[in-house]
């Protein structure tokens, strides 16, 4: 008997919600969390606390190839044979694993360089790699200083530097043992790609047993994200399309590693918000923190952040703030380096926005793209 959706509670697997249902013929869980040992213990307990266990997988469904999702699925299709599933766009990143962004070095550089960054800051990007995430930020001093300069501060960049300590520590290179990793470690933000065994497309009904659910595609936080949807119950899965207090981050890709297909995000990602805002909706679940019980207010908080940021944007064009460097510190104040990657993603992402609604209009001046306001 496929599981009572309306009274569905995830497994939390670290700060993940993976939801196990049964289809009447094995187990799918929606997206899986962070590969660690105890995540693992955490996705095979909850199981078992159901009266079920880890060999009745018979699919993953994953909303998009991020590790917190993905990570657990080389794990789980070794103990359940489980099929993999992913929307067709999003399967080239789960077959990448993390390796989008080095793999894409020379095309991020050239994006930087062409949108402001100085080169020093670029290089310092790369030499942190993966090791920014899952650090402990809070510690990291703000980037840049106070009003009016909002100038960079080259020693704050020094001081959230890895140390030699980070490079050589027990944590480091990929012969971690793995019951020494945890959320905090950079090496689980680490994920091997594997190919999926299925893919879907846009608005298809999947079947898994007796179980249906529609797909939508939400490309914006990944270029291939998906929301599933179980019209009977009106259960939206949302992934990280939609989170009760997060803004979803509008991701940095370039689809097939082409420079020419950099994914425009935030207009990606407002139109994939306005093509759910009105699936009618009882429950709308997560991939993090805790359920929204409407859709259109989720919807219209996200939608709202991002018009109050767009107007800060267009108005610090018109005051000089030209390109996506110079916006970074009016978006971001009080910027942490760890979050430099993510931040530069949305500054341009507001400047991709403003654009696409005829605010602004990108010039390239000696090999860096001038955004000149327009309608003055
Ligand atoms: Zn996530």
């Amino acid at each position: 008997m496929v599981s009572d959706l309306t009274a569905l509670q995830p497994i939390h697997v670290g700060f993940t919600n993976c939801f196990p249902i049964d289809t009447g013929d094995g187990l799918v869980l929606i997206d899986t969390g962070l590969d660690t040992d105890q995540n693992w213990d955490r996705l095979t307990k909850g199981l078992e606390e159901r009266g079920r266990s880890i060999k009745d997988v018979r699919w993953v469904l994953l909303t998009h190839a991020h590790t917190d999702h993905c990570g657990l699925v080389h794990r789980v299709k070794e103990a359940s044979n489980a099929q993999i599933i992913i929307h067709q766009l999003e399967a080239f990143f789960l077959r990448q694993g993390s390796h989008h962004r080095s793999s894409n070095q020379a095309q991020f550089t050239r994006l930087f360089l062409e949108h402001g960054v100085p080169e020093q800051l670029v290089s310092w990007l790369f030499r942190m790699g993966s090791r920014a995430w899952g650090r402990r930020w809070e510690a990291d001093p703000p980037l840049f200083g106070p009003e009016p300069e909002h100038t960079l501060r080259w020693e704050a960049l020094e001081a959230a530097e890895v140390t030699e300590q980070d490079r050589q520590g027990p944590d480091a290179g990929h012969a971690v043992p793995v019951s020494r990793r945890d959320e905090r470690s950079p090496n689980v933000w680490r994920f091997k790609g594997l190919e999926p065994d299925v893919t879907f497309d846009d608005d298809q009904h999947i079947e898994l047993g007796e179980l249906r659910l529609r797909s939508f595609y939400t490309p914006g936080h990944t270029p291939g994200h998906a929301c599933f949807y179980h019209e009977e119950s009106r259960v939206f899965f949302a992934g990280d399309h939609i989170l009760k207090r997060i803004t979803p981050n509008p991701g940095l890709y370039f689809v097939y590693n082409l420079y020419e297909r950099r994914s425009k995000s935030l207009p990606d990602y407002i139109r994939s918000l306005m093509a759910v805002r009105n699936v009618p909706c009882v429950r709308v679940l997560g991939a993090h923190e805790s359920e929204m019980p409407n859709m259109e207010y989720a919807v219209d908080r996200i939608v709202m952040h991002h018009e109050r940021r767009a107007r800060t944007a267009m108005s610090a064009v018109r005051h000089g703030r030209n390109t996506t460097y110079g916006l970074l510190p009016v978006l971001f104040p009080t910027l942490r380096a760890s979050a430099l990657f993510p931040a530069l993603g949305e500054t341009l992402g507001h400047l991709d926005l403003l654009e696409e609604q005829g605010q602004v209009v990108p010039e390239m001046v000696s090999g860096r793209y001038i955004y000149r306001p327009l309608g003055d």
